[in-house]
């Protein structure tokens, strides 16, 4: 079992699914060659993937390029069942810093056969997460600074505001599909800049406001 912290009011959520969107910023869907998709592109990974920051990914032996990506993740904290956007916000217990790991290679390979992404995107340690602020104490999740190093050297540098799709959208989109149960979780996408990382690198991931990660790779 995994577990997502609220250090400021205590408590503790056990992990459920964990509900990702892709292609959320539209310079990041340009890098890497994609549409900008009208209604939200959504993923999972299981709450297996997740790791604690001082935690180290592990690259799978499948895999030759392992990708970073900086996303603000939202804690569900409510049962959330087809709310509208103006009702969803009053579902979020509390914000945090992920890195959805993906295997570029393998997510390649298995987007050109139209096959689903698990393997390049679920895989054990594929989930950094770092504990989480509550909801109070992010006055507005559209105007965070989102910033992940490597080995010192700044890759990505975005901003929440170019989110697509924003957070009570999203969770009212997702609500409508999946039943969000508390202790679920969505990550919001990347901004551009996501690269590969080595055995070795070291990955230093920040949200202002909502918290940092330290993670090593190998
Ligand atoms: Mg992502």
């Amino acid at each position: 079992m995994k577990t997502a912290r609220i250090p400021a009011t205590g408590q503790e959520f056990t992990i459920g699914k964990i509900v990702c969107l892709a292609r959320n910023y539209a310079e990041h869907a340009r890098e890497l060659g994609n549409e900008t998709p009208a209604a939200p592109v959504l993923f999972m990974k299981p709450a297996s993937s997740v790791i604690a920051d001082g935690e180290t990914v592990r690259i799978p032996a499948y895999s030759q390029e392992c990708h970073y990506e900086v996303e603000l993740a939202v804690l569900i904290g409510s049962r959330a069942q087809a709310v509208s956007a103006e009702e969803a916000m009053a579902c979020v217990a509390g914000y945090g810093v992920a890195i959805d790991m993906t295997l570029r290679d393998v997510q390649n390979q298995l987007k050109a056969k139209g096959l689903p992404w698990d393997v390049a995107k679920g895989f054990d340690s594929a989930c950094p997460l770092s504990d989480f602020v509550p909801a109070t104490a992010v006055p507005d999740p559209h105007n965070l600074n989102l910033r992940l190093a490597v080995n010192g050297e700044l890759r990505q540098n975005g901003s929440s505001a170019d989110m697509i799709h924003r957070v009570p959208g999203i969770i009212s989109h997702v609500s409508g599909i999946f039943t969000l149960e508390p202790g679920d979780i969505i990550l919001t996408g990347t901004p551009a800049g996501v690269g590969q990382v080595l055995a070795g690198d070291v990955m230093a991931a920040e949200i202002s406001g909502v918290g940092n990660l330290r993670i090593a790779v190998r």
